[in-house]
């Protein structure tokens, strides 16, 4: 036998050759996101000129999560909410079984918000002395992220179990959505400190209020188990470079999965986009079968 005949395989290196359509994904989900953006701003323009035209935070869907949860246990309704936070809800459920954290990724503006900031913040670094030290120093640990990652899920049973036993939204004090919304109104609550805060950290951290607060990406996430899209690492192709991993701005370590089926995956395909390996990721949707599971490629 031949020492080469032992020798432990290295990954096959496949140069993309996709790279028009994993760049372009990008330039299309920043398109979604700055569509919303508009409409937003333009939703909020309209309340700012016709006050009496409704309430702005009918465009929350986690108000529709604590409705129907308190519904549901108590049989009462809770304030400041509206039907279309019900519909929203529905929406994002569906969204989430369908295509995980899409609307996380693609379409939440808080979360947009969060992306752009860490943008400049990217910026800033290179160009503004102690940004990069500062960053460092906020950067939580591994051991400190794991823990910090349950504060979404301690959050989203303080909200559902506060709306439930008071029939109001107990989280809308504390909500920068809510808080966000509400300027139009020149409404100012302790929500305004957290936007500030989480706006301020974005600077220096991906997507900060998602990682570790948001009541609505926690919902996503758990609802998100059931569905059968994520994205597939080929360990074949993949060259354990690790870009992947930088390129998530949620921290996900993707060189270590198989499947990402992350409950904080938002679906946002940075990592595929990002990956030098022509076939190491992609995104498949895989059902259950007696033999295994089947996968298909999007
Ligand atoms: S980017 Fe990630 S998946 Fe792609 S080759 Fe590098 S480690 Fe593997
Ligand atoms: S694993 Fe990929 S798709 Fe999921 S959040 Fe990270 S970069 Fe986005």
């Amino acid at each position: 036998m031949t020492t080469t005949d032992t020798a432990v395989p290295t990954p096959r290196f496949v140069p993309r050759r996709d790279r028009r359509w994993s760049a372009n994904v990008q330039w299309v989900r920043h398109g979604i996101q700055a569509a919303f953006a508009i409409w937003l701003a333009v939703t909020l323009g309209q309340h700012l000129l016709t006050p009496s035209s409704g309430s702005v935070e009918a465009v929350c869907p986690f108000g529709g999560f604590e409705t129907a949860w308190t519904w549901l246990t108590t049989g009462r309704t809770v304030s400041h909410t509206h039907s279309a936070n019900l519909v929203l809800a529905g929406v994002v459920t569906v969204l989430a079984v369908l295509a995980r954290g899409f609307f996380c990724g693609w379409i939440c503006v808080l979360g947009s918000m969060q992306e752009s900031v860490r943008a400049i913040g990217r910026r800033l670094e290179r160009v503004v002395p102690g940004m990069r030290a500062v960053r460092r120093w906020l950067e939580p640990g591994p051991r400190l992220d794991r823990a910090l990652r349950l504060g979404r899920y301690a959050v989203l049973v303080w909200a559902i179990g506060g709306a439930a036993v008071t029939g109001t939204m107990v989280f809308r004090a504390v909500d920068p959505w809510s808080a966000f919304l509400g300027i139009v109104d020149f409404e100012f609550s302790t929500g305004i400190v957290v936007l500030i805060v989480m706006l301020v950290l974005a600077l220096f951290i991906d997507r900060p209020f998602c990682r570790y607060a948001c009541p609505l990406g926690a919902v996503q996430g758990i609802v998100a188990k059931a569905s059968p899209v994520a994205i597939q690492r080929s360990a074949d192709a993949c060259l354990g470079c690790e870009i992947c991993n930088n390129a998530c701005p949620m921290g996900i370590p993707v060189n270590q999965r198989t499947r990402v089926t992350d409950a904080s995956c938002i679906g946002c395909l940075q990592c595929v986009s990002a990956c030098p390996s022509q076939d190491a990721l992609a995104l498949t949707v895989s059902f259950p079968s007696r033999t295994g599971r089947i996968d298909s490629h999007v």
